[in-house]
């Protein structure tokens, strides 16, 4: 979500005469959007500060009669430190939350007016903060969004994009701070989603991800004022002429309706591979959690889906070392990551986050016993990814060309079930469909080999390739 955020803030930002620059060093404006969900993404935040301010000395001593540059906070650690972190750090010009970059113009002529008084000559920052959660939705001001900005994955290609339509979340998982940084739930209007898809379809885009706290929570309005579900939205979205693929993240295991699953068993351009955090295999842990699911609901989704789509490829996250997490409670994790069996999945140690009740419990998992616990999950995770690449040898599979590869002549693709494909192809075909032969399985990506190149240029055909 933050890769989205900050392409919209460049689309926000491209009417003043920004454009995005190659790094900091000459940039005029430099903002950081900072992610608050473990204690390490939080902590970088300051020493990326500190290197900051460095560079901002340095450019005043050298260029005495150049602007300083204006540095901005963005994101939910500004959100969730903001004064805090104005105090710490005196040289920001901005800081603000998730919510508010729609009013990033206001903010600048704010600094230029205190750089006028001739505060940003002294090295100290405009000292902005605006972390309010305003009444307005910051996306009915947010401009159109700009060609080839929106490329979510920093490739050359802008053939795939993010698109958010849901944001904040009502579930207050004890673990979390989202519902403290972004906010309540709220879901974008279906006409402004489907408008937003179409402007990415016109600029090149062909697969969209559909972005949300808890994304399958999503109950936008319709045009005329009825209700549509994640289901209902990503049919209008299939309607959408040269938009190829759609996926969606992030999901939580009790917002599945009876819509959605279906979904996944009739809509072509719906990709089979679901990330669906199970967080914990242990009942009493994820009641601790609050997570509203047992380990046995999560394996009756997960068999309802695999029945409606076979092929579907499951991704997962697990927090290890939760508060009074016992060595049952870690092995009926592992439990049920063996019956599940991921393509791939994201584990973590926990870490208490403040403000979180979590955070306050007193049975916190000694770190060195969270290491080990971590260590043995992700041996088995690695395994599993191994396991479901290796499958995939021998056969075809669709793939959107996405980026350049690591050497001349080689370029990458995503397969339907979200693996990287390497593969020699002309740079022509960027941006385009293929078929490919896999020919060999890495730990983390895929080798294969271009068929019929008469295909290429019949992407609804690839699309049916299973
Ligand atoms: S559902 Fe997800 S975003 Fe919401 S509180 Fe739980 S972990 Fe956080």
């Amino acid at each position: 979500m933050n890769v989205y955020d900050t392409a919209r803030m460049a689309d926000v930002l491209a009417p003043l005469g920004y454009s995005a620059a190659d790094g900091p060093e000459d940039a005029d404006m430099v903002i950081l959007n900072t992610c608050h969900i473990r204690e390490k993404a939080a902590e970088k935040v300051y020493s990326e500060l500190g290197r900051l301010r460095q560079m901002k000395e340095q450019r005043m001593a050298d260029e005495p009669d150049r602007a300083p540059p204006v540095l901005a906070v963005a994101g939910c650690v500004a959100q969730a430190e903001g004064a805090e972190m104005l105090a710490r750090a005196p040289f920001l010009d901005i800081v603000f939350g998730p919510q508010t970059y729609h009013r990033l113009p206001e903010m600048i002529a704010r600094v230029e007016r205190a750089a006028g008084n001739n505060k940003g000559k002294s090295g100290r920052g405009a000292g902005i903060l605006d972390t309010e959660f305003p009444a307005e939705a910051k996306f009915d001001h947010l401009p159109k969004v700009s060609p080839g900005a929106r490329d979510g994955k920093g490739t050359m290609a802008g053939c795939t994009a993010f698109l958010t339509i849901q944001e904040g979340c009502d579930k207050f998982c004890t673990f979390c701070v989202v519902p403290y940084t972004r906010g309540v739930e709220f879901s974008r209007p279906g006409q402004a989603v489907l408008e937003e898809c179409r402007q990415l379809v016109s600029s090149g885009v062909r697969e969209v991800t559909l972005l949300g706290q808890n994304v399958n929570a999503y109950h936008g309005t319709g045009p005329d004022g009825d209700n549509w579900d994640l289901a209902e939205l990503i049919a209008r979205l299939a309607g959408i002429d040269g938009l190829a693929r759609i996926r969606y993240t992030t999901s939580h295991p009790r917002d599945i309706n009876d819509r959605l699953f279906d979904i996944h068993g009739h809509c072509e351009k719906l990709m089979p591979y679901l990330h669906l955090p199970a967080q914990s295999g242990s009942d009493r842990i994820l009641a601790a959690m609050n997570r509203g699911y047992t380990a046995a609901d999560y394996q009756a989704a997960v068999a309802r889906l695999r029945r409606i789509r076979p092929d579907i490829a499951l991704s997962g996250d697990f927090i290890v070392g939760f508060p009074g997490e016992s060595e049952a409670d870690f092995e009926a994790t592992m439990e049920l990551v063996r019956a599940v069996k991921y393509a791939q999945a994201y584990s973590f140690k926990y870490s208490p986050r403040p403000g979180t009740p979590a955070a306050l419990l007193e049975d916190q998992v000694p770190d060195e016993m969270r290491s080990e616990r971590l260590q043995r999950l992700q041996a088995l995770l690695d395994d599993q990814q191994q396991a479901f690449n290796r499958q995939m040898v021998g056969k075809r599979l669709p793939l959107l060309l996405d980026r350049g590869g690591r050497r001349p002549g080689q370029l990458v693709g995503r397969s339907p079930y979200m693996q990287a494909v390497h593969l020699d192809a002309s740079v022509e075909l960027l941006g385009r469909m293929v078929e490919v032969e896999i020919t060999a399985a890495h730990a983390n990506s895929l080798a294969g080999q271009l068929v019929e190149p008469a295909l290429h240029r019949n992407p609804r055909q690839l699309e049916r390739v299973r």
